[in-house]
């Protein structure tokens, strides 16, 4: 049995550039991975730092499985929490000198919990409002739209538009949400000018640090470390595992009356299997690896040497210091030609389109990686170079 709405929205999708596929991955080493039996150097991974392949997180993890076996067998409110979880939480909560932290099995439903918890409850009115960055991450609007609140959304980084928003607001529950790095956009938020707004109307500041958390900051603590901002400052910090860190998994850090009411109301935290306790442990090893403060730095010179790189070879790149740097195309089909071209050089970097990003600012998202040398990153440009310019 066909259904018409399906039918018509995979024709669509089709006929605008737009479908999306999976590629099987079949192996990964270093920067390198395996696609249809042919070798690519990866400048599409989040793992910034390549600690996912690391001894101490691979290890970590086989140390865990050996104490604690493989998955968490229930959820955390039942007897899926282990010492594991509570060492991993207690850890982040000092180091980012915080009341608590809780985990999350991704940031995903990290971001539903938080709309959930603050606009899904009883009171919650149509009128409470939820303030977000125009290019906030979709899971983030995903939750945002699902609750019952209105969600207005500010030009990007834009103060201004954010006062406005702020103004007209005034309601006794208000979220404002943005990111300390942009997912696909590698820019970052002006967070210091954003913290003394809030304050003056008593609304939430969040923070989705996705991009930030591992890579930013003198230890990687990510952009609260960087900007020195507090927990009154940034009253809710959302930090994910599955990047940086090389693992999976996510964290909220706030006040302790804030995590308290999460476990006791965020259903995406109390009706879930907790995270595999081996995968909190080896979150926490990769946490306190000294590798990851020598692969920062390694990290920095890599971007600069990208950025030196492509602005000598002609290329035009994003305002973007970190690991993120995209190249606009502006148009799908395009992006996804030249994401072919660069295949046929044995460099892989996806094209990122509508939706995931606005109408014609389809991109070629090119990610960086303490992992690649600098031969890596020389054969990037020259293949942009050829197929963008030449
Ligand atoms: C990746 C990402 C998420 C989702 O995190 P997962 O752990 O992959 O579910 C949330 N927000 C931002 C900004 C992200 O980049």
């Amino acid at each position: 049995m066909a259904f018409k709405f399906i039918t018509e929205a995979m024709t669509a999708r089709l006929q605008d550039g737009l479908y999306r596929k999976r590629e099987v991955v079949e192996a990964a080493t270093g920067p390198l991975i395996q696609v249809g039996g042919k070798h690519y150097i990866n400048f599409s991974s989040n793992d910034y730092l390549g600690m996912r392949r690391s001894s101490v997180v691979m290890q970590a993890w086989a140390d865990g499985l050996a104490e604690f076996g493989a998955g968490s067998g229930a959820s955390p409110l039942v007897t899926g929490y282990t010492s594991a979880h509570q060492a991993l939480e207690v850890y982040l909560a000092e180091r980012l000198n915080r009341d608590r932290v809780l985990l999350f099995n991704s940031g995903f439903s990290a971001n539903q919990a938080i709309c959930q918890a603050l606009f899904g409850h009883s009171n919650s009115k149509a009128a409470d409002t939820i303030i977000s960055d125009k290019l906030m991450h979709a899971s983030f609007i995903e939750g945002a739209q699902g609750v019952n609140a209105t969600l207005t959304r500010f030009k990007h980084n834009s103060i201004s538009h954010l006062k406005t928003l702020l103004a007209k607001a005034n309601t006794e529950n208000t979220l404002v949400a943005t990111e300390g790095v942009f997912s696909m956009d590698g820019d970052q938020a002006p967070l210091i000018s954003i913290v003394p707004l809030i304050d003056n109307h008593s609304a939430w500041l969040m923070v989705d640090d996705a991009h930030g958390f591992g890579t930013l900051g003198k230890t990687g603590l990510g952009v609260v470390e960087k900007l020195d901002l507090s927990q009154q400052q940034i009253p809710i910090l959302m930090g994910t595992f599955g990047k940086a860190v090389g693992t999976a998994g996510a964290f909220i850090a706030a006040s302790e009356e804030l995590i308290e009411y999460l476990i006791n109301f965020s259903r995406h935290y109390i009706y879930s299997t907790a995270m595999p306790a081996a995968q909190a442990y080896a979150t926490l090893m990769s946490l306190q690896a000294k590798l990851a403060d020598e692969r920062r730095q390694i990290l920095k010179t890599r971007i600069t040497l990208f950025k030196e790189l492509a602005r000598s070879a002609g290329l035009t790149l994003m305002p973007s210091d970190t690991a993120i740097q995209p190249v606009l195309i502006g148009e799908p089909q395009k992006a996804l030609a030249a994401s072919e071209r660069l295949k046929n050089l044995g460099l892989w970097v996806s094209a990122i389109r509508y939706p995931t990003v606005p109408k014609h600012t389809d991109r070629l998202r090119i990610t960086i990686s303490a992992s690649h040398d600098e031969r890596d990153i020389q054969a990037l440009v020259d293949g942009l170079q050829l197929c963008l310019l030449g």
